[in-house]
């Protein structure tokens, strides 16, 4: 069996790699339009801040390896410019030399990544404007920041000794993964950087309540943010300074930009073999990563899955799904039944320090598909047990289905593991599991890594606590129709107060239930929740109509930072 493969990064490659350890027989042809196969373009804004110094530390296999290991046929700066279904053709472009050969195939599997958004605007060609997604672009940029840098430091201004250097500015544009990683980097070098993005959040998939968190952070790490505004042009000013230009009329001069507007697929190859293509854009595949050819396969960033949750086409650039999507690939190639289970965008980004992660559906999709069907919760535990070094508080946002407590989706941001909350809680919606499940999920605890209670336990808790009724909550949207009762300590009160709240601290209140109306819904706050808990259990036993404000007065927080 011949199986030719297109792309040799994260898709193809796994998907080589995989075939031959299930087929020692067949011949295998990657082909790769770049010089690279195999490298970590994940690890790129690193490089580009000097984290990872080496740009050899990014090429994690080489064409060699792929030859002398798997016997496999690489073909870097090769280009695949026509497929041939009818005859299981394809063309082939020496991208130094232009000479066009032809392969046959037996299988074809597509996995040529996606294409970086850059739209048309006026100056975008000029010297100094970057994009981050290859080992070339990480290069082109560290060479314009350390070959310009006397120029960018100002240093051609002065004779003699430099005293004083003006800072470098950068604009990166778009608030998504790349941008932030890279513009915490150019930070990092030192650089003055201003993030501009359309949309008025960062990180589109969290809620915005969450968003806003993170931008508050990002701003008090010194990222200068200018939402609601796109770029309309650029344009070269004096001293190579690059001019950006916005909808809103504001221009931010620039030492270095990046431009990170996203990614869509790259169905040029398949589109012009009259592959399907997805409503979203994306190739159409099956569960085995087949297209509407039998025989040709398509996988990572150019496809569209299924997303696991909501069961609507999606389009999902990330890592993991290409490498298991490839490694799918192979397995169906090798005569295996394996399935794709579908994606849920399980995905994580670390920044100054803190991690914002998320997966699973949030609530603005879950209100975009006009699901009703979903409660949420806001709950702030500690990273681990208090009483030990180190812990810091997560903010925690969990969705689930009101009928049947199924798990539909989470995000969290902190300085601590963040991560090992949303892995456990990715791998709970991959296992369909409730929020009941969660309550009895065994986790590791010691005190220097968990609680008793971990996080991801108390999630659980804190929702079946709500759906069995123990716990009816509220939320701060809906707070002004409710008799407010704060239970905290009338030292918390003088930090921050709730106006027109009644304050009677939770150890008085079995005592003081007389001052409390009957027929009104009574909504109870304290810091983050657990008081109110206790409060509100003890108002619904006295014969209360009473709720929790979920998250307390941290999840209010969100809710002013929404307000501003
Ligand atoms: C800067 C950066 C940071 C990222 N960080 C993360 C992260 O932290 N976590 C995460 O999960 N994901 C991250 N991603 C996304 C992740 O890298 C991608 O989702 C993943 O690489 C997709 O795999 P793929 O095989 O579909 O495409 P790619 O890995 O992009 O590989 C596609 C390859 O196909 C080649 N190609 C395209 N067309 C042809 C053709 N016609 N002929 C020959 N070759 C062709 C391209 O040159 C390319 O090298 C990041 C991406 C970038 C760029």
């Amino acid at each position: 069996m011949k199986v030719i493969i297109v792309g040799g990064v994260a898709g193809g490659a796994s998907c080589a790699a995989r075939l031959r350890r299930l087929d020692e027989k067949a011949e295998i042809i990657m082909v790769e339009r770049g010089p690279y196969v195999s490298y970590a373009n994940c690890g790129l804004p690193y490089h580009i801040g000097g984290v990872i110094e080496k740009e050899s530390s990014l090429l994690v296999s080489s064409e060699a390896m792929f030859r002398a290991m798997f016997e496999i046929d690489v073909r870097t700066n090769c280009e695949a410019i026509k497929i041939s279904p009818d005859k299981k053709i394809v063309e082939l472009r020496n991208v130094a030399t232009g000479e066009v050969t032809t392969e046959s195939y037996d299988k074809l599997v597509l996995s040529p990544g996606a294409v970086t958004v850059r739209p048309p605007l006026p100056g975008i060609d000029l010297p100094g404007i970057f994009q981050v997604r290859t080992v070339p672009d990480a290069r082109a940029i560290r060479e314009w920041i350390e070959r310009g840098s006397l120029f960018l430091a100002g240093m051609h201004k002065y004779s003699g000794f430099q005293t004083v250097r003006p800072r470098t500015r950068a604009v990166v544009i778009g608030g998504g993964f790349i941008g932030l990683e890279t513009a915490e980097n150019l930070v990092h070098r030192g650089f003055d950087v201003t993030l501009v993005e359309m949309l008025d959040q960062v990180l589109a998939p969290l809620d915005q309540e969450m968003a806003r968190v993170v931008e508050g952070y990002l701003e008090r790490h010194g990222l200068r943010l200018a939402l609601n505004d796109g770029v309309s042009g650029f344009k070269q000013a004096a001293n190579g300074v690059i001019d950006v230009e916005t909808k809103s009329g504001k221009t931010y001069p620039a030492d270095v930009v990046i431009i990170s507007l996203g990614v869509r697929p790259d169905t040029a190859l398949a589109k012009a073999a009259g592959l399907a293509i997805g409503e979203r854009g994306g190739i159409r595949v099956d569960d085995q990563m087949r297209t509407s050819n039998p025989d040709i396969f398509a996988v990572g960033d150019a496809i569209e899955v299924k997303d696991f949750v909501t069961g609507q086409w999606s389009l999902i650039a990330l890592a993991g799904p290409a490498n298991r999507q490839g490694r799918i690939a192979a397995d169906v190639i090798a005569g295996r039944d394996s399935r794709f289970r579908g994606s849920q965008g399980t995905s994580i980004i670390g920044l100054f320090g803190a991690a914002a992660a998320w997966t699973g559906a949030s609530e603005k999709t879950l209100n975009r598909i006009g699901d009703k069907d979903f409660e949420k919760i806001y709950l702030y535990p500690n990273s681990h047990a208090g009483y030990y070094p180190g812990a810091r508080p997560i903010a925690m946002k969990v969705l689930f289905r009101k009928s049947d407590g199924r798990l539909l989706g989470a995000q969290a941001l902190g300085e601590d593991n963040v991560d090992k909350r949303i892995s456990a809680l990715a791998m709970a919606i991959q296992m369909g599991a409730t929020i009941y499940d969660l309550e009895e999920a065994e986790l590791c605890y010691s005190p220097q890594f968990g609680s008793a209670k971990d996080p991801v336990n108390f999630a659980g808790m804190v929702a079946a606590g709500v759906l069995r009724g123990d716990m009816p909550i509220s939320h701060w949207d809906s707070a002004g129709k409710g008799f407010l009762l704060d239970v905290r300590e009338p030292v918390e009160l003088a930090v921050e107060n709730v106006q027109g709240a009644v304050n009677i601290p939770l150890g008085q209140l079995r005592g003081r239930l007389g001052e409390l109306p009957r027929d009104r819904e009574i909504l109870v706050i304290c810091r983050s929740g657990g008081r109110a808990y206790y409060a509100t259990r003890m108002l619904l036993q006295n014969g209360f109509n009473a709720r929790t404000l979920s998250g307390g007065m941290l999840s209010r927080y969100h809710a002013q930072l929404l307000e501003n």
